[in-house]
């Protein structure tokens, strides 16, 4: 097999891990069409965007689980890379600037301490063979050995350990191979020595979204508790892809975007905007609705407490109201302590008026008529609204799985 049939197979076997989100663009040369081979993006510590190459070392794998391509039981073509070839070609993306850097993740071949060290033995000639300075994310794989684990974190960028599924159970019912405490065992050694130089992006996690039963609750509960215990830079959601037939397996032909798209909002809204999972949901709500946005939900959910005055609500009052950002309510809190501030100012802030102006006043005024300030009347516009704008970004979402 040659060099790019392997990278087709290894690329395309990359794309069910969400780590970083893949997107396809397609060249006329044969080498750099990341259309298959698979480039995605992801941010650096700065906030900078990063293009990579996104690959598997090999689709082979010991383990069985039942949502996965590259399960043992499936009859599919196989391939393994040599370090060297994953170096070549790495480097050679690189010089082309096609990519800034590579991320590499793998199949279990034979035991985890021996994918682990031809992980590492690939990343070790990246960087001392090849003098690649390029960002590179590995995959860790539960399992290794501390001393494997060691030497990986000491030569890339950014580790992760993908979870999979929220809980115990539903880790046995799918993916009775995996162990949930060795992942936490990655996690927390990667929390408890990363420093400059091993894993200076620090470490992230997937999780697959609609495959078993977890409601969203048991979703964000997780993710809250990972954030706190290991520290993790992001949680990854990736809705659950259709590929295998298994009776344990949700009969669904569609994977669910927009629910991946809410817990994407909801994580943000933990990490940035000072909510808790609690704020979002409970026994009651166990899962998002679906037709507006997690914080709109809870805005509507919480009316009583609303409408806030911009001029004098709190920095977390503001970031309580759909349609204002971190930037725009540190903008608002700058700008009232010089002048009173109207809703003229807030649209030039970058407040998204078309949502805030149904949760806010200024000076006093709001914006609507006062009889329109009732549940049903916000979240009917609010739901066109998210409509209208949800066609646009599913259609993206689903680019990545044409292939
Ligand atoms: S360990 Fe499971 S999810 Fe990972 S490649 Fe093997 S079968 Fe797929």
């Amino acid at each position: 097999m040659n060099l790019n049939e392997k990278l087709q197979i290894l690329a395309d076997s990359a794309k069910y891990d969400a780590s970083c989100s893949s997107s396809g663009s397609v060249r006329n040369d044969k080498l750099g069409n990341t259309h298959i081979s698979g480039i995605c993006h992801s941010f650096a510590s700065d906030g900078r965007c990063i293009s990579l190459l996104k690959i598997l070392m090999t689709n082979i794998c010991i383990f069985d689980c039942k949502y996965c391509l590259n399960r043992r039981s499936n009859n599919i073509k196989r391939a393994i890379f040599i370090p060297e070839e994953i170096c070549e070609i790495t480097i050679n993306f690189y010089r082309r600037n096609y990519i800034e850097g590579l991320f590499l993740s793998s199949g279990i071949i034979k035991t985890p301490d021996y994918t682990m060290e031809l992980l590492i033995k690939t990343v070790y000639l990246l960087r001392n063979k090849y003098h690649f300075g390029g960002y590179i994310h590995a995959k860790a794989i539960p399992g290794a050995s501390e001393y494997l684990l060691k030497k990986l974190g000491s030569l890339v960028d950014r580790l992760s350990a993908n979870i999979e599924l929220p809980t115990e159970n539903g880790l046995k019912l799918l993916a009775p191979n995996k162990d949930m405490q060795k992942v936490g065992k990655i996690m927390g050694y990667v929390r408890d020595n990363r420093n400059k130089n091993f894993v200076p992006a620090g470490q992230s996690t997937q999780m697959i979204i609609g495959a078993t039963k977890e409601t969203d609750l048991e979703i964000m509960n997780k993710s809250a508790s990972m954030y706190k215990n290991y520290k993790l830079k992001r949680v990854f959601y990736s809705a659950y892809i259709p590929c295998n037939k298994d009776t344990f397996l949700p009969s669904i032909n569609v994977p669910p975007l927009k629910r991946e798209n809410r817990l994407y909002q909801a994580d943000w809204l933990l990490r940035y905007y000072n909510f808790k999972v609690t704020d979002l949901l409970d026994e009651n709500n166990p899962n998002f609705n679906l037709l507006v946005d997690p914080k709109i939900s809870y805005s509507l959910r919480h009316l009583n407490e609303y409408p806030k005055e911009i001029n004098t609500c709190s920095y977390d009052d503001l970031l309580k109201v759909p349609g204002i950002g971190v930037t725009s309510a540190k903008r608002i809190i700058a700008s009232r302590k010089h002048f009173q501030l109207t809703f003229a100012d807030l649209k030039k802030m970058g407040v998204v008026l078309k949502r805030a102006v149904y949760f806010i006043t200024c000076n006093g005024k709001y914006n609507l008529k006062e009889e329109w300030f009732n549940r049903n009347f916000i979240e009917s516009n609010l739901i066109l609204e998210d409509k209208s704008e949800s066609k646009e970004s599913l259609v993206e979402q689903l680019r990545l799985f044409n292939e």
